[in-house]
């Protein structure tokens, strides 16, 4: 569903990703660990070509992703890929000056050309599916960090993403609001959308996705699924990471 063939980024002389290569079913759902500056943050901006890649390819279902297109096409081709694959961030990215409901409805607005009242009501489902239907019209600095990661997820699944991508989506937030994102998270696991997850939070790892993926300086050292990664890893460098990190 997700494919991801032979992908090297550099930035400059320094190389972050060397050859990776990754497949993802549908409502497969994979969890990327590994140590700082491993590239996991870089594999999953080239996923959604925020940040293309250097060589390699990235395909979803039938489309290559990262195709290079003559300027005008380029812009209509990203929008796409960006309405199909929707991505949360350590630290929620809301528009400040926007209210919840301005954040959920501008890209159905904008890109689908969703009516004022279409987008208002697709911005209510998805507030009352992250449990925030009272604030839609608050401003995001009065939310709390789980709450503004909540409309986060709200945001991006308004566009009905086929692949959702998390790039430690709880890391940012005090220990008390990391259950309420990480429940978001298992509801979507439980309806089955594609995930990729970097992530630090192992227990999460291990209860929620199917697959986890360990890597290090650029590559995939070694995956395979949770009970295997996480109690009988095969690699030095899998082990000396968990030992540190479980
Ligand atoms: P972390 O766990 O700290 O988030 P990460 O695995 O997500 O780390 P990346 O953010 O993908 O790591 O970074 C991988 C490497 O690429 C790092 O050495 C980083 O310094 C470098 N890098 C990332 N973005 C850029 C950039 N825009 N320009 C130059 N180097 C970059
Ligand atoms: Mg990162």
């Amino acid at each position: 569903f997700v494919t991801i063939k032979n992908a090297a980024k550099s930035f400059g002389k320094l190389q972050v990703l060397r050859d990776i290569n990754l497949s993802v079913e549908r409502g497969q759902i994979v969890a990327i660990i590994g140590p700082s500056g491993s590239g996991k943050s870089t594999l999953l901006r080239a996923i959604n070509e925020l940040d293309p890649l250097t060589s390699g390819e990235v395909w979803l279902e039938y489309v290559q992703i990262n195709k290079t297109l003559p300027h005008r096409q380029h812009e209509a081709h990203v929008n796409q890929v960006r309405q199909n694959i929707g991505m949360v961030f350590q630290h929620f990215n809301l528009f400040p000056h926007l209210t919840v409901r301005g954040n959920i409805t501008l890209a159905p607005r904008m890109l689908k050309g969703l009516s004022e009242a279409d987008a208002n009501k697709l911005a209510e489902e998805q507030l009352a599916k992250v449990g925030l239907t009272e604030k839609i019209d608050e401003h995001p600095s009065r939310l709390s960090g789980g709450q503004k990661q909540r409309v986060a997820i709200a945001r991006a699944l308004a566009m009905k993403p086929k692949v959702m991508l998390f790039d430690e989506a709880t890391s940012a937030l005090d220990h008390e609001l990391v259950e309420e994102v990480n429940l978001v998270m298992k509801q979507l696991a439980e309806e089955h959308m594609t995930m990729i997850i970097v992530t630090h939070e192992m227990d999460f790892a291990a209860s929620v996705c199917d697959r986890v993926l360990f890597m290090d300086q650029g590559v995939v050292v070694e995956e395979g699924p949770p009970a295997v990664i996480f109690q009988n890893p095969k690699e030095e460098r899998t082990r000396n990471f968990l030992r540190k990190h479980l």
